[in-house]
């Protein structure tokens, strides 16, 4: 079996602050032994200083595996398109991990699976690593097509890339009913898509479906990280607003490792 190693990433959303990035840096600081791979996902506008501030502090941030990554990106690498940003310019402020498909994003921003694979393809073309978010409402769960809507948002990407593109790449299960509801999905609800998932994923290569790291997202908080984050199919979280208390998140980040 392989053993992946935990990753937990901080999607700040539109929130957060750049007195926050400062008060998490201190505290990665002073973590000694065994972190997981943390990802800050914070407002694109906040990157290049964080980026600075993770660069002054890299010295005492040694024991951490501590990355920044995008929320975003556009599925073009440049041109006549207001108000987005590239690949590219995420690379250039340090990103090496991107979320790609929120359910956020697809919802509010009408950003179609097709539009999703093609931003997937445009981050690894950019050199990043994407954070591909799939996750069903609460209308398919109770009709019994979690796994139908699953399958066809992997599915909808696998056709584009193909599933060698998975072996740099990290999977999200976040129920939509899950996001910001404070209400988590069960460990046993957890375990059971992230085994499908992986399944679907090693139909196709045994090998991408056992290395790839599948998050788990929704209402993630201390109380609940321990029981989620030791089933044998998630791989650490995908956190919204406990990654916006500096204590909370780094004690999430202590469970998953
Ligand atoms: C998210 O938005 O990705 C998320 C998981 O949010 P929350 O942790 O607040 O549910």
């Amino acid at each position: 079996m392989a053993t992946r190693r935990p990753l937990v990433a901080a999607n700040w959303k539109m929130a957060g602050s750049l007195q926050l990035a400062q008060e998490l840096i201190q505290k990665f600081s002073r973590i000694s032994g065994g972190s997981p791979d943390v990802v800050l996902c914070p407002p694109s506008v906040y990157l290049d200083n964080i980026q600075r501030k993770l660069e002054a502090a890299s010295q005492t941030l040694s024991g951490c595996s501590l990355h920044l990554g995008g929320q975003n990106l556009s599925h073009q690498e440049f041109g006549a398109y207001t108000g987005e940003i590239s690949g590219g310019m995420l690379k250039e402020f340090g990103c090496k991990y991107v979320i790609i498909g929120h359910s956020e994003r697809r919802r509010m921003y009408g950003e179609t699976s097709d539009m999703v694979a093609e931003k997937f393809a445009m981050a690894q073309k950019m050199g990043l690593t994407p954070i591909l978010c799939v996750g069903e409402s609460l209308a398919a769960r109770q009709a019994n097509r979690t796994f139908e809507v699953l399958a066809g948002e992997l599915d909808a990407v696998l056709d584009k890339v193909g599933i060698m593109a998975f072996d740099n790449a990290v999977l999200a299960y976040e129920p939509l009913w899950a996001i910001g509801t404070g209400k988590s999905a069960t460990p046993e609800q957890a375990q059971e898509v992230h085994a499908y998932l992986r399944q679907r994923l090693s139909a196709l290569s045994p090998y991408e479906g056992e290395k790839i790291r599948i998050l788990y997202g929704g209402s993630v908080k201390p109380s609940n990280a321990a029981d989620l984050f030791t089933q044998p199919d998630v791989d650490g979280g995908l956190v919204g607003g406990a990654s916006l208390n500096a204590s909370e998140f780094v004690t999430l980040c202590r469970i998953a490792s």
